[in-house]
């Protein structure tokens, strides 16, 4: 479930034609210069497409409508070379629909001290046209995101390029259709939400399947299918010596093989990027997915226990968002603590379902009891996450919007071996400090399941969230309680006034 290799960002020039024909033929030769640069940075994932120098408003509106229309353009960074008279943008700017950058750079790294003229100011003079830009997006209340450098600097690329995965998790969410598995968990509150909002918001749907019919699907998958599965895990896998053919529990392996291609062909076949199960609701199968589960988040697809739909949307989204870049994501819960001796820690897991793209390590396959659900023992991957930084985020629907709470974590090996807990896991000490970390979650009315990404910057989950017009917010290394709850009581405020009557 790798994003479309097809999709491009366009890149707008603003000018006008008082220059005349000589200099518009320098604007667009820099122009094409500055996007051929940008296309050429390998942390990009889409490729960057430069378009014609505009300069009237005519053609401003019909680029902005081709762009609205294009089912591969996923975003626009425009930049006004020269002069380009903002009320031209009027028109255009009302009818674009997709994400917007403004880079603000020029052509010429240094200035000519030596050999500066008339000329060369006027054919470089972003540093005013690009003003006057921004003010007609402010006016306009136009939600962009501005990158200011000249396009050799490796920085300022990878803004870009953030950006630009942000733009390629908002299409994807545009078009995101996730299944569930039964509803959510019986009387959990956090994970309710309203889908019909969700839709308006973000685009995904979700949409409820009784569990019954995947399992007629895993009872009707051949033995083939799962000794090719069987085979591939024995290769991937140190698998327990109790669940190896002709020991007395291979049969459990075989039939979590089973639950992996029968819910790959249903999401596959469905088109789904997401999807939930709930330990409540097992209908007919023998055992919770977990091995299954984890599979399949590694190969992409986004997921969360207990009917979480809003969860199960952020792995897939940050996935994507995330998709070629080193480390993982994964479904994720704040499980226990551990507050000392030594410096206090989360332990983060989740019943099974963890994704191995996490860990740098070879996971094990194991087969153990499950306290809850009265089904058979679930077969299950077990790891530990690599350490390194990375973030938690969540979503919580405050019932006239969305919030999603996010915490700078740096993953930790554990203090000592866990060697009876039969989980995959994560150990992880939240920024600024646990007790910080947990008061201002807590404050913010962050959930307990989230998605954990190693793969993504921060700030690209920002990106994201401007795009929406969701509330993000941020628990860091400078979180400070006092000031962490005046930026929620302000939210509450900016939003509520934000949204139409
Ligand atoms: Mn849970």
């Amino acid at each position: 479930m790798s994003p479309a290799t097809n999709l491009e960002v366009w890149f707008l020039t603003g000018s006008q034609s008082l220059y005349g024909d000589a200099v518009l033929s320098q604007v667009l030769e820099q122009s094409a210069t500055i996007a051929r640069e940008l296309d050429r940075e390998p942390s990009l994932p889409v490729r960057i497409v430069h378009r014609p120098v505009l300069t009237t408003a005519g053609s401003i509106r019909q680029e902005c409508m081709a762009a609205s229309a294009s089912p591969v353009c996923v975003g626009v960074i425009a930049w006004m070379h020269t002069f380009s008279p903002a009320k031209a943008w009027i028109g255009g700017l009302d009818v674009l629909t997709k994400p917007l950058l403004h880079f603000h750079t020029q052509s010429n790294l240094s200035l000519p001290w030596a050999d500066i003229d008339m000329d060369f100011m006027n054919l470089n003079q972003a540093a005013h046209g690009d003003r006057e830009f921004g003010f007609i997006e402010t006016r306009m209340r136009i939600r962009r995101k501005t990158v200011v450098g000249h396009s050799s600097d490796a920085a300022t690329r990878a803004r870009i390029a953030g950006w630009t995965r942000a733009a390629v998790g908002w299409h994807e969410s545009q078009n995101l259709r996730m299944v569930r598995f039964g509803d959510n968990m019986r009387d959990v509150a956090v994970t309710e939400g309203d889908k019909v909002e969700a839709q308006i918001r973000f685009g995904l749907s979700v949409n409820t399947y009784g569990v019954n019919e995947l399992v007629d699907r895993v009872d009707r998958v051949d033995e083939g299918t799962i000794d090719g599965l069987v085979a591939e895990y024995e290769a991937a896998y140190d698998v327990a010596a109790a669940l190896k053919a002709g020991s007395p529990r291979h049969d459990s392996l075989r039939y979590a093989a089973g639950i992996e291609a029968a819910l790959r062909t249903f999401l596959v076949d469905g088109g789904y990027g997401a999807f939930t199960t709930n330990f409540e609701d097992l209908g007919g199968l023998r055992q919770l997915p977990g091995l299954a589960v984890q599979r399949l988040m590694a190969d992409g697809f986004g997921f969360a226990g207990e009917g979480d739909w809003k969860t199960a949307a952020l792995v897939r989204l940050l996935k994507v968002m995330g998709a070629g870049q080193p480390g993982g994501t994964s479904f994720m819960e704040d499980y226990t603590y551990h507050f000392g001796p030594g410096e206090p820690k989360t332990l983060g897991a989740h019943m099974l379902e963890v994704c191995p793209s996490i860990t740098a390590d070879t996971p094990t396959c194991e087969i153990h009891p499950l306290g809850i659900g009265g089904r058979e023992d679930p077969v299950r991957l077990v790891f530990s996450a690599a350490s390194g930084p990375g973030f938690v985020v969540g979503m919580l629907d405050l019932g006239e919007r969305f919030r999603l709470v996010a915490n700078d974590v740096e993953i930790v090996p554990p203090d000592e071996p866990l060697r009876n807990l039969p989980v995959a896991r994560a150990v992880w000490k939240p920024a600024p400090t646990l007790a910080t970390s947990a008061e201002a979650w807590l404050t913010a009315g962050g959930p307990h399941h989230t998605a954990l990404t190693t793969q993504l910057d921060y700030e690209t989950l920002a990106d994201f969230c401007t795009i929406a017009g969701v509330e993000l917010v941020h628990i860091d290394s400078s979180t400070r309680i006092d000031d962490f709850v005046k930026e929620l009581r302000w939210n509450q405020l900016y939003y509520r006034l934000a949204q139409p009557l």
